[in-house]
């Protein structure tokens, strides 16, 4: 664990992001790609989604999450890959590399975009500026890739600003500048301030930052309950949340609320299995391991129940994590046939991968499990979401 030392004053918080990381790493490696409209995940058949476009491919219009199909539509010379994800992932633990070699306070938030709390070592290496511009610097000059930087006392306001002018932006927001930043915004980019939550605030006239500021503390919590007390803190820019290391990450999860409740057990295994192999793909993407494995599932009537299990050893891989799923819906939940209308999983207790390794090899079902997961890694890159490990059982389907 690390010890914070003692800070006081302001915070000097950065906000690292690659711009069009996957498409850029294709460029990178294949400099023929330069210029090029890039489509990363998709195939030129149209199958699969988006995962990453250059930004000449973004001047068409294609962005990440977009079916390849509508890509092509839009896009129809663009050069379309299936993605690499073992060689992103190399060249994320490259960047992070040069993140510790500034502060051990490193959270990433994905493979591309983490937070740096350089505050313990600006006597070290100057002000959060100076070391955002020399860890910008270095991205370029030893990896060859762009990164986009934002500069603040808090999470919020240097997420803001690295997203301020992408790609290659350089954004100190100052805190004597938030506010009249932070004003002009659109509500939705205050962090948990959702679709529905945007629909319902434009009901009351609130488009704007400025315009739910406006509206009195009390009256804002009538109408949008006790959240809005955080969100009327975010909108002046204020926010203590801590960086977290990436080995004291909390939790890597993922639910699903449904449209009409499910009470069918087969059916909610299925889409729980869909659910354990996306978070064991996440554990596995950003180098963890997880200990604990969490279920939590919410009734029609809005009560919500949690169960967990934590293994004898931790791990990333897609069965272990779903069986350990399975086993919380069907025998620890107590739902005697009631309809679900949510459900999710959650890998907690995390760790970094490399040091379960030892034991990992000598157990060869293991291993194969391993192959298995990061052959099924490559597959999901090039087709997205239309396949999963979980769905389908190699032990066939229970009753
Ligand atoms: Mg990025």
């Amino acid at each position: 664990m690390n010890s914070t030392p003692e800070i006081t004053g302001p915070r000097s918080i950065l906000h690292v992001d690659m711009d069009a990381f996957y498409a850029s790493v294709e460029v990178l490696d294949d400099p023929s790609l330069k210029g090029k409209p890039v489509i990363v995940g998709g195939t030129p058949e149209g199958r699969g989604v988006v995962s990453a476009a250059s930004y000449e491919a973004r001047a068409f219009g294609v962005h990440s999450a977009m079916s390849a199909a509508r890509a092509i539509k839009l896009c129809p010379d663009g050069v379309f890959l299936r993605g690499r994800m073992d060689r992103y992932v190399e060249i994320s633990r490259q960047i992070g590399a040069i993140f510790r070699d500034f502060t051990p306070l490193v959270e990433p938030l994905s493979i591309d975009e983490a937070f740096l709390d350089v505050t313990g070592c600006r006597r070290l290496f100057g002000s959060g500026e100076k070391i955002g511009h020399l860890i910008q610097d270095r991205i370029a000059d030893e990896l060859h890739l762009v990164a986009s930087v934002g500069v603040a006392s808090n999470k919020f306001l240097a997420k803001l600003g690295s997203d301020l002018e992408k790609p290659a932006g350089f954004v100190v927001i100052a805190d004597d500048r938030a506010r009249e930043i932070l004003a002009a915004l659109p509500i939705g980019r205050l962090w948990g301030v959702g679709k529905v939550s945007q629909q319902e605030m434009g009901r009351f006239g609130i488009r704007t930052v400025k315009d739910f500021l406006a509206v009195p503390e009390k009256l804002a919590v009538q109408q949008f309950g006790d959240h809005a007390r955080h969100l009327r803190q975010l909108a002046v820019g204020y926010d203590t949340r801590p960086v977290i290391p990436s080995h004291e990450a909390k939790s890597i999860g993922n639910e699903i609320t449904f449209g009409e409740d499910i009470s069918e057990a087969l059916h909610l295994q299925e889409v729980l299995d869909h659910l354990a192999d996306k978070v064991a793909r996440r554990v596995r993407n950003q180098g963890f391991v997880a200990k604990t494995i969490t279920l939590k599932a919410r009734y029609s009537d809005f009560s919500t129940f949690t169960r967990s299990e934590s293994l004898p050893v931790p791990t990333d891989g897609s069965v272990e994590i779903r069986d350990v799923a399975r086993q919380l819906l069907n025998h620890k939940l107590g739902r005697r046939g009631r309809a679900l209308r949510l459900i999710g999983v959650t890998a907690s207790n995390l760790g970094p991968a490399q040091e379960t390794q030892g034991e990992l090899f000598a157990d060869p079902h293991k291993i194969k499990n391993r192959q298995l997961d990061q052959l099924m890694d490559k597959v999901h890159d090039r087709y997205g979401d239309m396949i999963s490990r979980g769905v389908k059982s190699p032990h066939g389907r229970r009753k």
